[in-house]
């Protein structure tokens, strides 16, 4: 544990600062992630929105309060999870990432997922979960089902904003946080879905540090 948060801190340090792509222009903060560097759960968004970019954190804003609810219906809370997003960056107007930040800033989220080396990931909308899965497919299709890479348990589920949108899909959420609760009460020992067996083979700045890292 104390390896892992080590290693995240000395990460959160050596990228923090990046410039590799245009949006560190208009950030006000990096947005790491958060939570526990042991986790056996990590869940994974798209990008900071406007909250997130000025706390520097994760899901803070009105898609965070719905992601924590959703945890304590699972008796959990966000210090035993790990949340991070496919960008660490803002896009401008809260845009959808493009191709290019995505390929420059996803090297960032793996080397977080190999330290961290979570039993779960859950993929919260579109975005993270065609990375992860390495997928062209629409969230709708993969939603809810159970994947496995590299040894790990992969669930993509809808991103909690949906339910800002279109208030009935909390249902569809909340069943989807039985079933993380289920897959960690298991062991996560399921069968892959289907379409998974298909898939196989293919200072200042100190005490802002220190908030974020806080949760490590
Ligand atoms: N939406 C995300 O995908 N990530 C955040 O951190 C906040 C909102």
């Amino acid at each position: 544990m104390e390896d892992k948060r080590e290693k995240l801190k000395s990460f959160f340090y050596k990228i923090n600062d990046c410039q590799q792509c245009g949006l560190h222009e208009d950030r006000t903060r990096f947005v790491f992630g958060s939570g526990n560097a042991a986790a056996e759960l990590m869940f994974v968004g798209e990008a900071p929105g406007k909250n997130e970019d000025l706390q520097g954190l994760p899901f803070v804003g009105r898609a965070g309060k719905i992601l924590d609810d959703l945890l304590e219906s699972i008796n959990m809370n966000r210090k035993e999870v790990f949340i991070a997003n496919v960008l660490k960056c803002r896009p401008p107007g809260n845009r959808d990432p493009v191709t290019d930040e995505i390929n420059t800033c996803k090297e960032y989220l793996f080397e977080q997922i190999n330290i961290i080396n979570p039993k779960i990931i859950c993929t919260l909308g579109k975005y993270s979960t065609q990375l992860i899965l390495d997928t062209s497919h629409g969230i709708t299709g993969l939603r809810g089902k159970v994947f496995h890479r590299d040894g790990r348990t992969i669930l993509p589920i809808n991103h909690p904003a949906a339910v800002l949108y279109n208030p009935s899909r909390i249902e569809i959420l909340q069943n989807d946080f039985l079933r993380i609760k289920g897959l960690l009460d298991s062991g996560n020992k399921t069968e892959p879905s289907p379409v998974d067996k298909e898939n196989d083979d293919k200072e200042d700045n100190k005490n802002d540090d220190r908030e974020q890292l806080g949760l490590f």
